[in-house]
């Protein structure tokens, strides 16, 4: 089945970059979300970040409108699937939300739609479940900031069948992205390397084997990571990193320890950049 029209559901953080790069990739889309200022903030945000390319000449106006007129914003929910070949869901991770949307979705979509979610770690197999099209749902997790990065981790459910999966990989590549397939579990692919590898840098810090600012030059200037593994934790922020330490412990056992010093800075409301103060204070830069 060819994609044509895609929905894009919650207009927040993830879901308008997922709607800008799909409006980008000649996609028509449709954004939706439950209050109309949330619609009106998520494409100020692309206008934003388009009118950005206009102005350092890596785009022309008339190319922004073009990708604008391509996008369309709604409140409801049918209206909003009701063409759409692709659903790509991005409201908040939780579990039971989620599987109610796919219940509405199932519902109300044409019978060939398929249903993706953009979920960072929640069982694409779970969600699935509640959906009597399980071999039409899938994982389609992107990266943030959506518009600019190139990784898409493609998640097969139990059920999701090689043909839904084939269509989506192909919509990761007219997207311009990279797409990497990865199986239902937790952390999938990416966050399964890359949160560990941030926890250890905490393990090293806190056992005293090299300073904040030594660990992140080795990771830097050693591995070739555009930044240290404690700035990044900064950026991210150490609660999320705590969190997604704990589901891992819990779903893949003991190797999975959230470092103590972690733990501790969080307990102390150091969470990173939005705190102020991290693993490196911010209040006087
Ligand atoms: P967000 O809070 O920025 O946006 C969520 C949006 O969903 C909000 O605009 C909210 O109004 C809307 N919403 C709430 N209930 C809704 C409903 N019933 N129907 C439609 N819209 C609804 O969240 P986010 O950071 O964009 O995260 C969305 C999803 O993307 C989550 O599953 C998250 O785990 C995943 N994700 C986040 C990131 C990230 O870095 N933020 C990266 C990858 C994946």
């Amino acid at each position: 089945m060819e994609i044509k029209k895609i929905a894009v559901l919650g207009a927040g953080t993830m879901g308008n970059g997922i709607t800008q790069v799909s409006a980008q990739s000649t996609f028509k889309v449709t954004m939706y979300d439950i209050d109309q200022k949330f619609l009106d903030r998520g494409i100020n945000t692309i206008k934003k970040n388009l009118g950005r390319s206009v102005e350092k000449g890596k785009m022309s106006q008339s190319d922004m409108d073009v990708i604008i007129a391509r996008i369309n914003t709604s409140l409801s929910l049918k209206e909003a699937v009701a063409d759409a070949d692709l659903v790509i869901e991005s409201v908040p991770e939780v579990m039971d939300l989620k599987k109610d949307i796919f219940k509405q979705l199932d519902e109300i979509c044409p019978k060939d739609t398929i249903l993706a979610s953009n979920t960072s770690g929640l069982s694409i197999s779970e969600i699935a479940s509640a959906t009597s099209r399980q071999d039409k749902v899938i994982g389609m997790h992107f990266w943030n900031p959506a518009f600019l990065m190139k990784l898409v981790e493609i998640i097969k459910g139990i059920d999701t069948s090689e043909e839904t999966l084939n269509n989506i990989v192909a919509v990761g590549k007219a997207m311009g992205k990279e797409p990497v397939v990865a199986k239902d579990s937790a952390g999938f692919c990416g966050n399964r390397i890359g949160v560990p590898m941030i926890n250890e840098a905490f393990f090293v810090l806190g056992e005293g084997i090299a300073s904040a600012e030594d660990i992140d030059k080795a990771m830097h200037f050693g591995w070739n990571h555009p930044m240290g593994p404690l700035a990044l934790a900064d950026m991210i922020g150490l609660d999320i990193l705590v969190n997604v330490m704990n589901y891992f412990n819990k779903e893949l056992g003991d190797k999975y320890r959230p470092a103590p010093l972690m733990v501790q800075y969080v307990r102390a409301g150091r969470l990173g950049r939005k705190t102020g103060k991290g693993v490196y204070d911010y209040t006087q830069k």
